[in-house]
C-alpha cells in the first residue's frame, strides 16, 4: 500500500513507522543509550553516538518525513536548534537572508545576537507584499525565511508568490510552518524548499517536550544539516523523540479541534464590545481571508486580539484568568494565553514592535481542547475583571 495515498490521519499514525525488530513491540521503543557498541573495528549497525544519530530519532524523523511527504527530515533538540542549525548549514561570512517581519522573537535575536557578529546580514521585511522581497534581494541573498501566519499577529505572506521570486534568483525558500503543520499547510506544494516545525508546538501537542524538525527534498542540504547537527550537538534527545512519536499520531485529530475551537473564541471575542479587533484566519472579518483559503487546509489554533483599554486591560484581563493558563508557548491540549510584547517579542525593539502591531495590548491565545464553552466563561469574567 502506498504511503502516498493514505489519509492524513492514517500517515500521522503509520506513515514511516516500523515494528521494532527484537520483540514486535507496537510502539517504536525508547533507545536512551549515548552510545552503541562496535560488533569489530569499523563494523556497527549503524549508530555509534547519539549526538549523531539515535534509532528513536530516526523513527520520529521518518515520521515527520512521511507526513511532510518528503524522503527524510532531521530533527533537533529544540525548534530554535532547529533554525540555528539552518543558518549554519547555509551561510557564510558576507551573505545575507530576508526574513518576514513578523516572526518568533527568538529568530529575530538569532541575527541580531548571533549572526550579525560573525557576517551574516538579514533584512526584516514585510513579506506579505512580495514586492518588498523582492526589493530587498541583493547578490549576497542565500535564503527566504517567512513564517505564514506571523508569530503573533497572524499576518499571512503569499507563499508561491515568494516561492516564483526566490526560484527566479536561485535563492532557498524556507517556511516556518510551526502554526500550521503539514496538516493544514504544504510548504513543498506551495513552492517552498525547506520546511522548519517547532516540534515543541502541535506535532507534539501535549506541552511535554520541547523539539524542532527540519525536512527538505534536496539530499545534498539533509547531508548537510546531519554535518553541522553532529557538530554543533543539536541534536534531538531519544525521550523527547519518543514522546513527540506519540503525540504526533493525534495531530490531525487534534487539529481539527484546536480550529473549532478557536472560531468559536474568536466569534465570542469579536461580538464583545470591550474588544477592539480580533485577528484570526477563520473570521470573515479577516484582512487576508482570501489568500488564507488559497494557501491553507484550515485556520489552526491561534487567535490574536487586543482590548479597546489596550495594554493596562490586557494585563488586568490575564491577571484575572482562572482556567486558561499564562505562559509562552502554543499548540498544545490547554489553553495557553500570552502577552506577546513582554515575552515571546520582549527582545523586539518596542518601536519595532509598536510598527509591527505587536503592541503593549496584544494577546495571543493558543486554544486548547478544553470545551469552548469553558474557556469563552473564563475570557468573559477575565474581561468583566478589566474594565
Ligand atoms: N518558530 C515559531 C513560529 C515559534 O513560535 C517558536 C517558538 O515559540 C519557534 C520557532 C522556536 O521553537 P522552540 O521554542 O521549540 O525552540
Amino acid at each position: 500500500m502506498s504511503i502516498q495515498n493514505l489519509s492524513e490521519s492514517t500517515i500521522a499514525i503509520r506513515g514511516g513507522r516500523s515494528l521494532d525488530t527484537h520483540a514486535n513491540s507496537i510502539l517504536f521503543p525508547l533507545y536512551q543509550t549515548g552510545n552503541f557498541v562496535h560488533d569489530a573495528v569499523g563494523v556497527d549497525k549503524g549508530f555509534s553516538y547519539s549526538r549523531v544519530s539515535n534509532p528513536t530519532v530516526d523513527a520520529l524523523e521518518n515520521a515527520i518525513a512521511a507526513l511532510e511527504k518528503t524522503p527524510s527530515a532531521v530533527c533537533f533538540r529544540t525548534g530554535m536548534a532547529a533554525i540555528t542549525t539552518l543558518f549554519f548549514s547555509i551561510l557564510k561570512a558576507g551573505d545575507h537572508a530576508i526574513l518576514s517581519d513578523v516572526v518568533y522573537g527568538g529568530t529575530i535575536r538569532l541575527f541580531r545576537e548571533v549572526l550579525d557578529h560573525f557576517g551574516v546580514t538579514a533584512s526584516f521585511v514585510d513579506t506579505s507584499d512580495p514586492s518588498n522581497v523582492e526589493a530587498a534581494i541583493t547578490p549576497a541573498t542565500r535564503i527566504i525565511l517567512i513564517e505564514s501566519p506571523g508569530n503573533p499577529t497572524l499576518k499571512l505572506t503569499d507563499i508561491p508568490a515568494i516561492a516564483r521570486i526566490a526560484k527566479h534568483h536561485s535563492i532557498l525558500l524556507a517556511v516556518d510552518n510551526t502554526f500550521l503543520t503539514p496538516v493544514l499547510q504544504r510548504p513543498f506544494e506551495l513552492g517552498a524548499d525547506i520546511s522548519i516545525l517547532s516540534t515543541t508546538k502541535y506535532i507534539d501537542g501535549h506541552n511535554a517536550t520541547v523539539g524542532g524538525s527540519i525536512a527538505t527534498r534536496d539530499e545534498t542540504l539533509l547531508e548537510r544539516l546531519r554535518l553541522i547537527r553532529k557538530t554543533l550537538g543539536t541534536i534531538q534527545a531519544p525521550f523527547e523523540a519518543w514522546l513527540t512519536l506519540q503525540g504526533m499520531k493525534t495531530l490531525p485529530a487534534r487539529l481539527k479541534l484546536h480550529g473549532e475551537g478557536a472560531l468559536r473564541v474568536a466569534q465570542w471575542l469579536e461580538q464583545h464590545p470591550a474588544v477592539k479587533y480580533v485577528n484570526y484566519p477563520g473570521l470573515d472579518s479577516f484582512p487576508q481571508k482570501a489568500l488564507a483559503l488559497k494557501q491553507q487546509r484550515g485556520s489552526g489554533g491561534i487567535v490574536a486580539f487586543e482590548l479597546k483599554g489596550g495594554g493596562d486591560a490586557a494585563r488586568q484581563m490575564l491577571n484575572h484568568l482562572q482556567l486558561c493558563s499564562r505562559a509562552e508557548s502554543l499548540g498544545g491540549l490547554e489553553t495557553l494565553v500570552t502577552h506577546p510584547s513582554t515575552t515571546t517579542h520582549a527582545d523586539v525593539d518596542a518601536q519595532v514592535r509598536q510598527a509591527l502591531g505587536i503592541t503593549d495590548g496584544l494577546i495571543r491565545i493558543s486554544v486548547g481542547l478544553e470545551d469552548p464553552h469553558d474557556l469563552i466563561a473564563d475570557f468573559e469574567q477575565a474581561i468583566a475583571a478589566s474594565c
